[in-house]
């Protein structure tokens, strides 16, 4: 009888849903006016019995000639599932008691009747890949090593380590170049794996679209059989119900399946706006990883690394004085360099630091423009409870000295301002006073690790 019904059913949604939602439905029991199934998720159970509940009680109506009530409830496929037959209901197998408690879902399994998808499906929904953004590619620094090391795990695990794995960073800091370099991974050691790779954009717009030609389903299951989801720039959801709830849906099913997800955003997952709390603390659950702003040894590093591979010589001392004014993210960084090079080239005439500062001199003024050192003193009297005056002042006791000499690090750190352009913004001081308490700052900070984590932290705010 369950067979004709779920044949009927078949022809009605169609093969893909079929494979996707109803093939994996196991019958554990029931009889004439009862049946009790069985489905491996959660979620699969809320989306079953809200879109086939109704017609398979519908249809065995109609074709059996009875009123039926159903349940579907959630059984791990870890667990043994009684054959499909038609049982006495008091003959339930004890796991279900359990189950009918609501509790936790059972431990996850990895083998779930979940069918591969169309290859066309996922060519559509998946954004290209950049085959330069490898983890070769990749410069290592200290801004970005926990997201680099984080990244290979997931590329390099055989179990899911951590999930979702949540990576954040303000602009052009190298989040996108990470999850590309994770997917070029897995699709080098397992062609087999289905990795799906889009922006949060995209992945509305697909949803919006599938929502105005009533092609939800398909969509629903092209994101349900991946092995590993990837999401970029999710902030975009923000504010946005409709794709959010679907996502969570989307999110959970797969996390509750143990597939990797990796997310990417400009804010950690408890910043993001407009995202509801539920969403904010699941994003939570996994390994979160910051990248932070660029520091001078990373540019440099960057940039060295980026000039070996062009054909054009680049003087050293460019780089340095790349690595140097360039501060605001490494996309502005790489931007500057191609110009340069561009120009060289089209002119044909070698690089210098002249045609470089005549060539950028847009760029240059633009990332002078970001933190004042009138920012910086503000911000810092503030954190310090002191004076913005006592920047300038000749007070001398520690409880404004030392915050003055923080403020004169974090300009040196945050502006392209010289030395003594610096001294004379504090009081009219001298350089050798400015490289004084620059260095101070920095011993500080390798012996007192509180201490560096302030500084971080006002380095952080003033750039944002
Ligand atoms: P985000 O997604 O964080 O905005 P991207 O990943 O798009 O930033 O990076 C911007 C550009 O900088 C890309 O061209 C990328 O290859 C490059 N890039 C970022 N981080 C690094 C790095 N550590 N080493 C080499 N290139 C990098
Ligand atoms: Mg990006």
């Amino acid at each position: 009888q369950w067979d004709r019904v779920l044949g009927k059913l078949r022809t009605e949604v169609g093969e893909a849903a079929y494979r996707s939602w109803l093939k994996p439905l196991s019958l554990l029991s029931g009889d004439e006016s009862f049946i009790r199934m069985a489905v491996p998720t959660r979620f699969m159970r809320d989306w079953v019995a809200s879109n086939y509940q109704d017609r398979i009680q519908a249809l065995w109506l109609e074709e059996i000639g009875t009123p039926i009530d159903v349940e579907i409830v959630v059984l791990s496929p870890s667990r043994p599932v009684p054959k499909p037959a038609l049982v006495d209901v008091k003959d339930e197998p004890e796991v279900l008691r359990a189950q009918e408690r609501d509790v936790p879902v059972l431990p996850v399994a990895t083998d779930l009747p979940v069918e591969a998808v169309q290859e066309s499906d996922v060519q559509q929904i998946t954004g290209s890949l950049d085959p330069r953004f490898t983890f070769e590619n990749f410069v290592v620094g200290k801004p970005n090593e926990l997201a680099y090391a984080a990244a290979q795990r997931v590329a390099d695990a055989e179990a899911v380590p951590f999930n979702p794995l949540f990576l954040y960073g303000g602009v052009g800091l190298g989040k996108t170049h990470l999850m590309h370099a994770i997917a070029h991974q897995i699709r080098k050691a397992h062609p087999e794996k289905k990795v799906i790779y889009l922006s949060a954009e995209k992945f509305m717009y697909q949803f919006v679209r599938a929502l105005r030609t009533k092609d939800t389903m398909s969509f629903k299951e092209q994101f349900r059989s991946v092995d590993v989801l990837m999401i970029d720039d999710v902030q975009f959801i923000g504010g946005r119900e409709a794709t959010q709830e679907e996502f969570f849906h989307t999110f959970n099913a797969l996390v509750d399946q143990n597939r990797q997800v990796i997310i990417s955003a400009d804010k950690s997952p408890s910043d993001l706006e407009g995202v509801e709390e539920r969403m904010k603390s699941r994003l939570g659950w996994g390994l979160v990883a910051d990248i932070h702003p660029t520091t001078y040894e990373l540019r440099l590093g960057i940039l060295e690394s980026k000039a070996e591979q062009l054909d054009v010589e680049i003087p050293q001392k460019v780089i340095e004085f790349l690595a140097h004014k360039i501060t605001s993210n490494i996309r502005e960084l790489e931007g500057a360099l191609n110009r340069i090079v561009a120009h060289a080239t089209l002119v044909g005439r070698s690089v210098t630091l002249e045609t470089t500062q005549e060539v950028l001199h847009d760029l240059l003024r633009a990332n002078d423009r970001r933190v004042t050192i009138e920012e910086i003193q503000k911000k810092v009297a503030e954190h310090f409870n002191v004076r913005v005056s006592d920047m300038h002042s000749a007070r001398r006791a520690r409880a404004v000295a030392r915050p003055r000499q923080i403020a004169m690090y974090l300009s040196k750190q945050l502006t392209s301002r010289s030395l003594p352009e610096i001294g004379r913004k504090f009081g009219g001081r001298d350089h050798t006073t400015v490289m004084h308490a620059v260095k101070k700052v920095e011993e500080l900070k390798a012996t007192d690790l509180e201490f560096a984590e302030d500084i971080e932290l006002l380095s952080r705010m003033l750039e944002n």
